[in-house]
């Protein structure tokens, strides 16, 4: 066990994670030069297309740490190069930076004694190095801060090592200056790795695993991936889930290089897999301890997590249900923060309403339902959840505007609000502070990033979640030049002046184009929506009315004017009054038409409109 590092790599988004570990896996011959490709751990399509993690990635690498290079330390203790083993395993995970992914990053710190923060040289340190550099401290992690991409240009080694240093207070000797692209310096951070980070400790002499992750296989049925905190397991022993008392024979254990390799046990300290022959996904959940039969304590898991945006999903043809409902529970399995139920609507069918951990977690949901099941989605406007207090003192809470009830059946309406922390330079302070108003931001302080030479901020905001996740990202990026970067995380629900706004298409009610905005903004969406649809809905043969309706009363309306046929058209000469009585029929024919008139909205037009 003294020989074990498990660390993580954390880092705001494109610090240079991904590359960091290739260097590693070259370094350490984990994977042959041949196989060797950019951003090896990113296995997943849509992880290398994006150029993003998305998914945790495990790995173990054999490292020998070359004494003669510089004066060796372990635990204070000058390590002997004769009467020491010098081989040791490094457990690498590789985590998301998103914000989105947090919850990738919280689990696999559960599983590690110390960190590498990763800080790009030429975007210094921004509001996602901090949110995971907390974590990190709350797991009471070493620490190991280095500096990437000192070879580009407009690297700013030096301001960098000042944030690094005023934020950690840690020796500047500390910091290691790298080029992960380069290969620069990349053994050192290894070196530091084995010097500075803990080995793993023992509690108990029972086994105890923790499970931070886990995977479906066709054949082999549900994998989890572990740590192993205490003792040791084979295949064939019988353990059992604490949260749920099933026992089960493990089949099968091993470790990631980072193909999964079958080995003849895992042992305390050490990161691995186990295939536990469980055909039920639900039966092996992430956060949950793998333990001996006898054992009475679990390991403390993770804080459970909740998704926070939600969104209906309806394939596109009803036959695809199934399928649909199979791929979310597949899905379910590695992704704890995914929720569904299901939810039908005259308009669009039978489908889900999901819960994400945010925008970019729904996109991607959606964009593995669609690769990977083949599934054409037909997917609503994402809303965040209400809570609502009924006249009949109940509580209910909702994640689709149309199951908003009667205003006169509501007491109060509350919604999530979020801390946002801004880092941004300080000359755009203004227009984000601007910004942020629009939103119905609340200002809570300032703080200086560094010391005063430093020109950047972190501003820390109160907002609703629904703002955020309107498009206040995309406009926050495009006043401050892509500068400015953005954390939040879930405060508290508050009460809000929220009204449904519905959308009435011939005089018909259509759920799906249905949203809950704020009351001084009804008037503006809802002109808005009306305007957007006349634009997308098809013509028909009588005059469609579009209106936009808040609590009966009607804020905005439009027309789609009647296509035009020419009745006359076969008509030759003739008589007048012919033509005249033609006329009078189509008259006619419309307004029956639109007395009775009922339109069928094409699919084509909720997603057009639900795209915004
Ligand atoms: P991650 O999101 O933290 O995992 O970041 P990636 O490893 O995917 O890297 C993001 C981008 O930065 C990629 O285009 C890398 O090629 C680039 N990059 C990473 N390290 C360096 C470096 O040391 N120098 C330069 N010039 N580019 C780098
Ligand atoms: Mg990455």
């Amino acid at each position: 066990m003294k020989n074990i590092r498990n660390f993580a790599i954390i880092s705001h988004i494109d610090h240079g994670k991904s590359t960091l570990a290739d260097r590693f896996l070259e370094l350490t011959k984990t994977v042959a030069a041949r196989e060797m490709r950019e951003q090896f751990l990113d296995q997943m399509e849509l992880e290398r297309e994006k150029g993003i993690t998305i998914k945790l990635a495990p790995v173990r690498m054999e490292y020998e740490v070359k004494i003669s290079n510089f004066q060796f330390r372990i635990s204070n203790q000058i390590l002997n190069p004769k009467s020491q083993n010098s081989k040791f395993i490094l457990n690498l995970i590789d985590t998301p930076g998103h914000a989105d992914f947090q919850y990738e990053v919280s689990r696999s710190l559960a599983c590690c004694e110390g960190v590498i923060l990763l800080v790009d040289a030429t975007q210094g340190i921004q509001a996602q190095t901090l949110s995971n550099l907390y974590a990190a401290i709350e797991n009471n992690l070493e620490i190991i801060p280095v500096i990437n991409k000192i070879d580009l240009p407009n690297a700013e080694v030096e301001k960098t090592k000042q944030e690094i240093k005023s934020l950690l207070g840690c020796r500047e000797e500390e910091i290691i200056c790298i080029s992960a692209k380069l290969g620069t310096n990349c053994e050192k951070v290894l070196e530091a790795v084995v010097e500075r980070i803990p080995p793993p400790s023992q509690e108990k002499d029972q086994f105890r695993a923790l499970i931070f992750d886990s995977i479906y296989s066709d054949f082999q049925g549900v994998i989890a991936y572990v740590r192993v905190f205490d003792c040791e397991i084979k295949s064939f022993d019988k353990v059992k889930f604490f949260n749920t008392d099933r026992e089960i024979e493990i089949q099968e254990v091993g470790y990631f290089k980072p193909k999964r390799i079958k080995t003849e046990k895992l042992q305390a300290g050490e990161i691995g897999y186990i295939v536990t022959g469980l055909k039920e996904i639900r039966e092996c959940r992430v956060g949950d301890t793998i333990a001996a039969i006898d054992a009475k304590e679990s390991l403390s898991g993770y804080k459970k997590v909740k998704p926070i945006v939600f969104a209906n999903f309806y394939p596109e043809s009803a036959n695809d249900f199934m399928v649909l409902r199979e791929s979310l529970e597949k899905l379910q399995l590695n992704d704890a923060a995914l929720s569904s139920e299901p939810k039908s609507t005259p308009a669009l069918g039978r489908g889900f309403t999901c819960g994400f951990l945010g925008l970019l977690h729904l996109e991607i949901i959606s964009e593995r339902l669609k690769r990977e099941f083949g599934l054409k989605l037909v997917i609503t406007t994402p809303s965040v959840s209400y809570k609502i207090l009924l006249s009949s003192n109940k509580e209910k809470t909702i994640y689709n505007p149309q199951d908003l009830p009667d205003p006169s059946q509501i007491c109060e309406i509350k919604e999530p609000w979020v801390k946002l922390d801004i880092i941004s330079p300080a000359n755009f302070i203004g227009q984000v502070m601007d910004l942020i108003k629009i939103y119905r931001g609340k200002y809570v302080s300032t703080e200086y990033l560094a010391s005063a030479v430093q020109q950047r901020l972190i501003l820390h905001y109160e907002m609703p979640l629904s703002s955020l996740i309107s498009d206040f990202y995309d406009k926050l990026k495009s006043v401050t030049s892509g500068f400015a970067s953005v954390n939040y995380e879930l405060l508290d629900y508050r009460l809000a002046d929220l009204v449904k706004l519905e959308i009435l298409v011939a005089g018909d009610k259509v759920d799906a184009f249905s949203r809950i905005v704020p009351h001084p903004e009804a008037y503006q969406q809802g002109k808005n929506l009306v305007n957007r649809l006349k634009e997308v809905i098809p013509a028909q043969n009588f005059p469609v009315a579009l209106q936009a309706v808040v609590g009966g009363k009607i804020l905005a309306r439009q027309t789609i004017k009647a296509l035009r046929k020419d009745v006359l058209a076969k008509l030759y000469g003739g008589d007048v009054t012919r033509k005249m009585k033609l006329l009078e029929k189509q008259k006619r024919g419309k307004k029956e038409l639109l007395k009775k008139g009922k339109i069928k909205i094409p699919q084509r037009v909720y997603l057009e409109v639900l795209k915004k």
